[in-house]
């Protein structure tokens, strides 16, 4: 009953409620929407819309900043060419706020690895449908170049899983700004400008997920909300179809990005766009819907395999070189601290040494040649990982208990402090290794 078309075509009825509300919480807001709208059938869908316009109108104050960031962000994205910005990969690290009123809302880890997976193929388009993409849209099939990781250090410098736990009281929790602050049964951001924060918690019957446009919304509020129902692909989202393959959080990770849906703020009647060229106007959003034929609207055709839309999970599969450079756009404007941050370093500090393994690292400092091997319980398989000072991985390699592998350093990789991690099942073990060639 609240997505954002049916909504906006309530607009009297909406602005008189924001009006009344300007101190009453947001769960009374949407609480008293229900009850206006009645017991509609409606299927849950994405609230990024919905409380982008409640935040507009909360917090005046913060509108006239990001109104200049879009501005700026609009003249980056115009001035842009691949060829002057060399692809980097940019690795986005994430924290994750698990609150939860009962134990099954309490996710475990491989549910939460299941959405990085996802998230690491979506951003890369590395996911294996692609061939659902319409043949006419294929040249429109985008590596955005990005990927996420857990942090494996949080803002002090101190050794993380990158997840958070918190029992709270309050049922539907993740629609309501509570879910924010530790204080009011929620839990409190991490540094919202080096890390995306994402609150998995009970979002009730209307809304799957939401997320912040950059600069709208107070710092501590930063961030994405998603319903444990629909966050990743194990777990508690097996069940979930047609929103159990991930996708949920994808989408609403592109709000965060800056996106827009392709059809702008403005069902049905065409006049509403999303400020990227590449993806054709609409004014369809195809919520419970998998095409297998091609669609048209607004004299064009639709991309309805865009992530941006509200098709099933199964049937999304892009985002667009347009939406590339409007993300890209973001990362070096409101957003740039996301690329600056050390959250993806392993942190030595305070790292909890998994009882049934440890990692060799000889010699340490290494000059050139270094060994690594992971000791203890035997038969237990990990991943090693090297990583430099921001946290970019340049070396990951499969390792067992009892086994030994040797690298040669790269003649390019600089001489410096550099995180070793480790993951197998029993968890994670992260350590520092200095690369010191010259004397
Ligand atoms: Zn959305």
């Amino acid at each position: 009953m609240l997505r954002p078309d049916l909504f906006a075509s309530l607009a009297p009825l909406r602005f008189l409620f924001f009006d009344m509300v300007k101190k009453i919480n947001l769960a009374l807001l949407l609480s008293t929407l229900c009850l206006a709208l009645g017991t509609s059938q409606e299927p849950p869908s994405c609230g990024a819309d919905l409380y982008r316009d409640w935040y507009r109108q909360q917090y005046p104050e913060l509108q006239e900043q990001a109104a200049e960031w879009q501005e700026s962000m609009a003249q980056w994205a115009a001035r842009y060419e691949e060829s002057l910005h060399p692809r980097t990969l940019i690795t986005i690290p994430v924290v994750v706020h698990v609150v939860y009123k009962d134990e099954p809302q309490n996710i475990s880890q491989e549910q939460i690895e299941s959405q990085l997976e996802v998230l690491n193929a979506d951003y890369r388009a590395a996911n294996s449908n692609l061939d659902i993409v319409p043949p006419i849209f294929q040249n429109l099939i985008a590596d955005v170049g990005i990927e996420f990781c857990l942090a494996a250090q949080d803002p002090e410098g101190k050794f993380t899983t990158g997840i958070t736990r918190q029992a709270t009281a309050k049922d539907n929790i993740g629609i309501d700004t509570d879910v924010h602050y530790t204080d009011k049964g929620g839990a409190d951001a991490w540094d919202p400008l080096h890390y995306l924060n994402i609150w998995v918690a009970d979002m009730g019957d209307n809304i799957v997920g939401r997320a912040t446009f950059p600069g709208e919304a107070p710092l501590a509020e930063d961030g994405v909300v998603i319903d444990p129902r629909y966050f990743g692909t194990t777990g508690l989202a097996a069940g979930s179809d047609p929103y159990h393959l991930g996708r949920t959080t994808v989408h609403e990770i592109g709000h965060y990005l800056n996106l827009l849906h392709p059809w702008g703020s403005a069902l049905p009647d065409c006049a509403g766009d999303d400020g990227v060229l590449d993806t054709p106007q609409t004014d369809e959003d195809y919520l419970l819907e998998c095409p297998t034929t091609l669609q048209a609207s607004c004299g064009s055709l639709d991309m309805y395999t865009n992530f941006m839309y509200y098709t099933n999970d199964a049937c999304l599969a892009q985002f667009t070189p347009g939406q590339k450079v409007r993300i890209l756009a973001t990362l070096a404007g409101p957003r740039l601290g996301l690329t600056l941050s050390a959250g993806c370093l392993p942190s030595a500090v305070g790292a909890k040494a998994v009882p049934e393994f440890s990692l060799s690292i000889r010699p340490n400092p290494s000059a050139g040649q270094v060994v690594f091997e992971l000791l203890g319980k035997e038969g237990q398989d990990g991943r090693l990982q090297i990583f430099d000072s921001v946290g970019k991985v340049l070396y990951e390699e499969k390792i067992s208990t009892g086994q030994v592998r040797s690298l040669k350093v790269p003649a390019q990789w600089a001489d410096g402090v550099y995180g070793v991690r480790v993951q197998t099942e029993n968890g994670i073990f992260a350590e520092r290794w200095i690369l010191m060639r010259s004397k």
